[in-house]
């Protein structure tokens, strides 16, 4: 599967060469917006290169962001955001997480997924994971194809699916079959939460394939602490570790509500407090959906191909929920299920 939810940051900077304030307090050479996991690894980075003169302003009453790993019973947690780390090769989360043995070696099958459709009727396993494993190789192994396709995803696993299907004598009953629907809606759903899509009629067949996904287990598993490790990783916080302190240039619940840019000398970043914090640059970390819902928040505004890239780039939203009962109620054999809705 591809997972596009790696972490998507915009980063946008203006730069400059002095620094203008009354109020020395607040000014420093670098203001990182957002203590996520990508201000931190910048933060960490800088500090690890003798890099200290910044502030990182962050909105919440925490570091994180979409990393939000909290407790749960025992030596339990539930990753409200990230949870999976995917892929090994190249992924520097999966190399630091392994150097300290904080990940799993054996990557999850998910072989023991039970299909049910929403009349609490057992899927017919062979055909329904038929179907899904041709989907799944539709768009897993036909890169160069789904290059050169124009349309969206949903539109070309459908086209290709029915083609497939219409070509196979043993298969082609598929295409009338009940079997048929579903499973191509349980697929495109499955597709829409990898892709954080509401549709996957509207992803870009071409965007998915030219999407890297890294060679190695794609769904590598936290032996315990979660995602949350990321940034005990980042920040140095491990047992035997010196932890990076970044003391006061972390300030929290700081909102910015105004980048003002317009002498690139001297920018102003203007909390919701009213706090002005000036930088010779500035580092922003927010989410996609921050900069699409705040155009107001640049003092001039961002030069037109950069607001064309923010709106022009679309998302839908992606919820995880937690289901907890009072006991185990399900066969040992069954690690999950998918639900399908007739
Ligand atoms: C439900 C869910 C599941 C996910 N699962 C996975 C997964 O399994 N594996 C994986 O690799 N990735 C996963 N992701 C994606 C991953 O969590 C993100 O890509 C990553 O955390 C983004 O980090 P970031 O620092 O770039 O952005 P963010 O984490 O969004 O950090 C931006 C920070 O900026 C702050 N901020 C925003 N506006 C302002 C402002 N005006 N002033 C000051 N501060 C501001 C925010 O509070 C936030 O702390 C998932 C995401 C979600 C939502």
């Amino acid at each position: 599967m591809k997972f596009q939810l790696f972490f998507l940051t915009i980063i946008i900077s203006v730069g400059v060469n002095s620094v203008r304030c009354s109020d020395s307090q607040n000014k420093s050479k670098l203001i990182i917006i957002g203590a996520g996991s990508s201000g931190i690894a910048a933060a960490t980075k800088l500090v690890a290169e003798g890099f200290e003169d910044f502030i990182i302003l962050e909105a919440e009453n925490r570091i994180g962001g979409r990393v939000h790993t909290i407790p749960y019973e025992g030596d339990a947690s539930i990753d409200m955001g990230a949870q999976w780390v995917h892929g090994q090769e190249g992924n520097p989360v999966f190399q630091m997480a392994k150097e300290h043995q904080l990940v799993k070696e054996e990557c999850p099958s998910y072989s023991g997924i039970m299909l049910v459709n929403s009349s609490r009727v057992p899927m017919d396993k062979d055909v329904d994971h038929k179907l899904l494993k041709m989907m799944d190789e539709i768009i897993n192994e036909h890169d160069e194809d789904m290059l050169k396709y124009n349309g969206s995803l949903g539109d070309y696993v459908l086209d290709k699916l029915r083609a497939t299907l219409n070509n196979n004598a043993s298969l082609s009953h598929y295409l009338s079959s009940p079997r048929f629907e579903e499973s191509f809606e349980f697929f495109g759903k499955f597709e829409n939460s990898v892709d954080g899509s509401d549709s996957w009629f509207q992803t870009s067949a071409k965007g998915v394939a030219k999407y890297d996904l890294l060679k190695g287990c794609n769904v590598v598993v936290w032996k315990k602490g979660g995602y949350g490790n990321v940034l005990k990783l980042l920040l140095k916080q491990l047992p035997g570790q010196t932890p990076i302190d970044l003391g006061k240039k972390l300030i929290l619940n700081k909102e910015v509500n105004k980048i003002n840019w317009s002498d690139p000398s001297n920018i102003l970043v203007e909390s919701a407090d009213g706090t002005i914090y000036t930088g010779e640059k500035v580092l922003i970390t927010v989410s996609l959906g921050v900069l699409k819902t705040r155009p107001d928040l640049f003092v001039p505004p961002l030069p037109s191909w950069k607001k064309d890239a923010i709106e022009g780039l679309f998302f839908g939203s992606d919820a995880k929920i937690f289901l907890r009962f009072p006991h185990k109620w399900w066969p040992d054999e069954v690690e999950g299920f998918s639900l399908f809705w007739t």
